[in-house]
């Protein structure tokens, strides 16, 4: 349940609004708003019998939340929210370009990459320093000198960092060095991770599990946003199905599905949606066209020799092709990229 103070209401009629909540033994959560203030009812079992508060001094409305999960919830918040970082803000109608290799291989390596992508008009660097992978045998990221790339790529070139964090043991060090925090497809469900990710002052994108329902995904925002961080992007990035054509399936629908349920941003992981080169380009036109609020794509100088995710890597000279090709496409749907 929501409730919806009016333009006018006095902190102290807040005040005795929250205070009507928690006497109810049902926790309640502020909410600003563009203009007025609402407050959710969270914790409670059943449904909450709405005249108890209608009464209240400076309430306005009181709005029966029909999705199970809140703070995520559309209903909740009918404003987009605009997830800021640095100069970047994902979600206010622009197309956020996330550019960058799967891992971190090398400090020539990532300036190479990170210049080429600024140049032809990325707006975030992303790229590994711990790789979840599916062999333990297989290269697991540089760790700390990875990090200290990441901070000098950031430095080099302006363009603010994402980086992957798999565990809360090492979730201070990933917090400390990257711009943003991104939690991998694998950790969707990791809880007590997502808790952390909801105490952090970094920006999240939140990957959708391979196997997870958009509801599951959303429900893995509210673990993030109950804790009080709510500076997350959605990110669709294919899930698994029958289909062996493709490593995962872009499920594209998700994106119009997310918005409608949500306030949150979504942007498309095209990489690891298709696990082919070859898709990189019509996925990515396909995203901006669906009204994504951003693309997160990986690049790499010579993708023959990448230690990871090579086969579905763009060269920069691709990647610039492609950054021109999406002009119109985003003239055509009312975005900017
Ligand atoms: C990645 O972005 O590097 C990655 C491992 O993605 P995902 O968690 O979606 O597989
Ligand atoms: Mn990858």
């Amino acid at each position: 349940m929501l409730i919806v103070m009016e333009k006018t209401a006095t902190p102290d009629q807040i005040k005795a609004v929250e205070a009507a909540v928690t006497a109810r033994g049902y926790e309640a959560r502020p909410i600003p708003g563009g203009e007025r203030i609402s407050i959710g009812v969270l914790r409670n079992k059943g449904a909450v019998d709405a005249s108890l508060f209608l009464g209240l001094g400076g309430v306005k409305d009181v709005i029966p939340v029909t999705r199970p999960y809140k703070l995520v919830s559309r209903e909740t918040r009918s404003e987009d929210t605009v997830v800021r970082v640095g100069d970047v803000a994902i979600g206010n109608g622009n197309m956020t370009i996330i550019a960058g290799p799967c891992a971190i291989e090398s400090e020539a390596q990532a300036l190479t990459i990170a210049r080429h992508v600024k140049d032809a008009g990325a707006h975030m660097f992303r790229g590994g320093a711990f790789k979840p992978r599916t062999s333990p045998y297989s290269f697991q990221g540089l760790g700390q000198e990875g990090l200290e790339i990441l901070a000098k790529v950031r430095h080099e070139t302006g363009l603010p960092v994402v980086t992957e964090v798999m565990d809360m043991a090492t979730f201070d060090q990933v917090e400390s060095y990257a711009d943003m925090i991104q939690i991998g497809t694998r950790n969707m469900q990791n809880f007590s991770l997502l808790r952390r990710a909801g105490r952090s002052p970094r920006p999240v994108i939140l990957k959708r599990g391979m196997a997870a329902t958009i509801d599951e995904w959303l429900w893995s925002a509210e673990y993030v946003l109950a804790e009080g961080n709510d500076k997350i992007v959605m990110c669709e990035r294919g899930i698994r199905t029958f289909e062996n054509s493709t490593q995962n399936t872009l499920d594209i629908s998700a994106v119009p599905v997310v918005q409608a349920r949500s306030h949150l941003p979504v942007i498309v992981d095209v990489t690891h949606s298709g696990g082919r080169r070859d898709l990189l380009v019509p996925l990515t036109k396909a995203g901006l066209a669906t009204g994504a609020d951003g693309i997160m794509i990986e690049v790499h100088p010579n993708p023959k020799e990448a230690l990871v995710d090579g086969a579905q890597s763009l060269t920069p000279e691709d990647f610039a092709d492609l950054m021109q090709s999406l002009k119109p496409i985003a003239a055509a749907v009312g975005r900017s990229v």
